[in-house]
């Protein structure tokens, strides 16, 4: 065999898989209206673009950095996480990485053993299963049922804890569902892994996207002792819409910290220099546009949101944080003969001219996910032509 069996039992990622088919298509001369990908479609910020142009002109991004990210890069996301959670870490606890996706993957490869358990609530971001495998640990899913606001309350967690239990994944606002956990709730989970001294691996991405008065709690802020076993994910992509820069980081204990490092120094030796300086000015710079950005992401969800919820079959949980839409569509596939999610989603796709991504990726076989991080132009006209499609089906 040609593949090692990491490498046959690996699922590609099924939103990269269903935007790069969407834009083959509209390649071909197809008018697809493509709402996969979880990526703003703003362009970077004019300030962090020229910070970048400056340190390529002036020749400062000519060269390897420490494998940890610049001093100034680890400084700056001190000072910015110091300013959203109120919280002071060392230098020597951030590390720079690759987009986020390869901080958690470096984190994985860091702690993770054979067989070690990492906790999953289900709905879940599509690499963190395949991640941890990658590690050859198990994954564990804990159901978020959309009747508990897709989230997972600690009995569910004690119940699937064991002694191989190594860490529990905590997405809030959760990628798909737009999910915010309320303090109370993260409390007690933080209390419930430092009990049983479990590592906490807290996707805080989307914490500066909440909507309509939601309130993101980073868990890490809720007492020293949970503060300790949590291993905060974070990166500048979907803040400052700077998807194409890669640039992620995790904050946390001092020697997982040094292994990531040490991982990335073997894997590939520093982020992009470049990134590295727009990334700065990201996280020191002028915060404004921040806020714009948010602001639009709000109006569409606010728009959009009456619209999908009101497709024939549709069960739908309003989000309070992301750039996602995650509707339940059973009731809409069984109106429309379908049993299968992906037959539904690559149906509307070729027949609709419309690119969701399948629940199925995510662990919800009942779901589709919608990104609105698009104009609302497209998002309206997307939706008409689902409502249309479903029509035609009945
Ligand atoms: N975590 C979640 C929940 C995400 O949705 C994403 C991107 O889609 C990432 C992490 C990775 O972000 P990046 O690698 O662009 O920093």
């Amino acid at each position: 065999m040609v593949l090692s069996n990491r490498a046959q039992q690996l699922e590609p990622s099924v939103t990269l898989a269903a935007a790069a088919k969407a834009k083959e298509l509209k390649a071909a001369g197809l008018d697809i209206l493509s709402l996969t990908l979880g990526e703003p479609d703003f362009i970077t910020p004019e300030n962090i673009r020229q910070a970048a142009i400056e340190a390529i002109t002036t020749g400062q991004a000519s060269f390897y950095t420490p494998a940890a990210g610049m001093p100034a890069l680890r400084q700056a996301i001190v000072e910015r996480t110091k300013a959203d959670y109120g919280l002071t870490y060392d230098v020597n606890q951030v590390v720079a990485t690759d987009g986020a996706k390869f901080g958690l993957y470096a984190l994985f490869q860091a702690i993770i053993d054979q067989d070690d358990q990492v906790i999953i609530p289900v709905p879940y971001w599509v690499s963190y299963a395949e991640q941890v495998k990658l590690a050859q640990g198990t994954p564990v899913f804990v159901e978020a049922a959309q009747s508990n606001e897709f989230k997972v309350t600690v009995a569910q967690l004690e119940a699937a804890r064991t002694a191989k239990t190594k860490a529990v994944i905590i997405n809030s606002p959760s990628n798909p569902t737009g999910s915010i956990y309320s303090k109370e709730e993260l409390l007690a989970i933080g209390e419930w892994a430092v009990a049983h001294d479990i590592w906490i691996i807290a996707d805080d991405i989307y914490g500066r996207l909440v909507y309509n008065g939601h309130e993101f709690t980073p868990i890490a802020t809720l007492s020293e002792a949970i503060r300790q076993k949590t291993l905060i994910i974070n990166g500048v992509s979907k803040s400052y819409s700077m998807t194409g820069w890669r640039i992620g980081y995790v904050i946390g204990d001092v020697d997982i910290i040094k292994a990531i490092t040490s991982i990335a120094s073997q894997a590939t030796s520093n982020c992009s220099a470049a990134s590295q300086y727009a990334a700065i000015e990201a996280l020191t710079g002028d915060q404004h546009s921040v806020e714009v950005m948010r602001q639009a992401f709000e109006a569409r969800l606010n728009t959009l949101y009456p619209q999908v919820a009101a497709l024939p079959g549709v069960s739908l949980q309003k989000p309070q944080g992301a750039f996602y839409l995650f509707p339940n569509v059973k009731g809409t596939m069984a109106m429309c003969g379908y049993t299968d999610v992906n037959v539904f989603v690559e149906d509307l796709l070729m027949e609709a001219h419309v690119a969701v991504v399948t629940g199925a990726g995510f662990g919800a076989p009942e779901n589709i996910r919608m990104s609105y991080a698009t104009d609302l132009e497209t998002l309206e006209e997307a939706v008409k032509r689902l409502a249309a499609f479903i029509d035609k089906k009945k």
